[in-house]
């Protein structure tokens, strides 16, 4: 137990983390960082515009606008864009020279820019998609990553079939070098794959399934009126049953997360019988999974799922993109993300997480890319690790009314961006309070229903 590798990193950890704390708050909490951990990073929703470039002609520098103006255009991307290469490089740089030594990463998905579906093609998507992975490979060649697919990563986009396509064989071919033989195969028929990380530091092997959530997604009509496209459910439960009797771990990882969007009410982000199906099928083996980790709204979010019994079973992570584009009816953004994972090598709890993230605009000010430590979520949110009980605890003080907590939690919801018209009234923090804690039909509604008469 204990490799050179994981101390040698956490040692710096520490160092970091003191730092950092120094300047982010005026209390000063202990700078210990745990003895011993693994750690993993995450990054999501890159959305590459190759078209962006800086030009006087506001509607001209990315196609991602869609035509309508640029905020302030500047080397590292815009608010109305897509990201800029430079921007996907900057947060690679930054991974890299951050000196922190992760076991793998995680990279859920949705790789093209938000652009009209005649301005792409099957052959478009498929070479953004990899770009995106040889850029990945180029910063860390000796490093595994296990990708998930986004509703961006197809063509025409959301369509993700039931069944073999151009793009799974080509993804398969892309992610080879990451995956077995088994996970590739999967991968060319349904878009998904399941795979363990062989660690000499643990007794037991982490499985990652790496779930195809956009089979899902509503507005795929490939898999309209279909119980289980591609048959994922079955296999899901099959593989889920498999890591349980040989007493192995698992993190889920998907694009599109299941349970309750924060930002609108009584919406899943998956068809709402799909989202049933996922959740009993979680709730069942909540003690094989030991995490679970999505992209697809931009935003950070947690959510934490609970049995029948409102006992909290599993943690589950959404996290931030890189691309800071937002849609023409949206007034907020989110600053670039990546982030960093923490977890206990042998049971695979998750003992915290570390966000990074670009200011945007202040980046382009400076014309250089300085990335820093948003928070710590143990130290931010005063919690003691990422179990579902932790979890639990945090999005219990969350919900106490007129709660600083919550004003931070809603602020690294955007990634700091910085917009002082941002908050959050009572109707905005009942959803994000319900999409927390209840992540199927009945317990969603109770909770709309209760806080609604509650805050009347
Ligand atoms: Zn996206
Ligand atoms: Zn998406």
């Amino acid at each position: 137990m204990g490799g050179r590798r994981g101390f040698r990193g956490l040692a710096l950890w520490g160092l970091l983390l003191c730092g950092s704390l120094r300047d982010l708050a005026s209390a000063a909490p202990a700078c210990a960082a745990p003895s011993d951990a693994g750690q993993f990073w995450h990054i999501s929703d890159l959305h590459l515009d190759p078209t962006y470039h800086i030009t006087s002609n506001r509607t001209q520098v990315c196609a991602s606008s869609k035509g309508v103006n640029a905020s302030n255009p500047g080397p590292f991307g815009d608010f109305m864009c897509d990201s800029p290469y430079r921007l996907i490089l900057s947060a690679l740089q930054h991974m890299k020279d951050s000196g922190q030594q992760a076991s793998f990463m995680i990279w859920t998905g949705d790789s093209p820019p938000h652009v009209p579906v005649k301005e792409l093609s099957t052959k478009i998507v498929i070479d953004i998609i990899g770009n995106m992975t040889s850029t990945i490979r180029s910063f860390f060649p000796d490093l595994q990553v296990f990708p998930a697919l986004g509703n961006h990563d197809y063509w025409p986009q959301d369509q993700l079939p039931a069944s073999v396509s151009e793009v799974y064989n080509a993804v398969a071919d892309f992610w080879k070098p990451w995956l077995t033989d088994e996970a590739v195969s999967t991968l060319r028929t349904g878009g998904f794959y399941t795979q363990t990380i062989q660690s000499n530091m643990t007794a037991q092997p982490l499985r990652i399934i790496s779930l195809n959530t956009i089979l899902y997604y509503p507005p795929n009509t490939m898999t309209l009126n279909m119980t289980d496209p591609a048959n994922q459910f079955a296999w899901l439960e099959r593989v889920l049953e498999t890591a349980h009797q040989n007493k192995e771990k698992v993190y889920v990882i998907g694009h599109v997360p299941v349970g309750y969007l924060p930002f609108s009410r009584n919406t899943t982000a998956i068809r709402e019988h799909y989202n049933e199906r996922l959740i009993e099928i979680f709730r069942r083996y909540s003690s094989v999974i030991a995490g679970q980790f999505f992209g697809h709204t931009h935003r950070d979010s947690i959510m934490v799922l609970l049995d029948e019994k409102e006992k909290p079973v599993n943690s589950l992570f959404v996290a931030p993109a890189v691309t800071p584009v937002m849609d023409v009816f949206e007034v907020d953004s989110n600053n670039p993300g990546v982030r960093l994972y923490q977890y206990d090598p042998l049971s695979y709890n998750l003992l915290d997480l570390w966000q990074f993230y670009l200011n945007l605009t202040e980046a382009n000010v400076k014309n250089e890319s300085v990335w820093k430590l948003e928070y710590v979520m143990t130290k931010a949110y005063g919690i003691k690790d990422l179990t579902p009980e932790s979890l639990y605890e945090m999005a219990n003080q969350l919900s106490v009314p007129h709660s600083k907590l919550f004003q931070k939690y809603y602020s690294h919801y955007f990634v700091s961006y910085d917009d002082p018209s941002l908050f959050c009234g009572e109707h905005c923090r009942i959803s994000q309070l319900c999409a927390i804690q209840y992540l199927d039909l009945t317990s969603y509604a109770d909770c709309i229903e209760h806080k609604g008469k509650l805050h009347g």
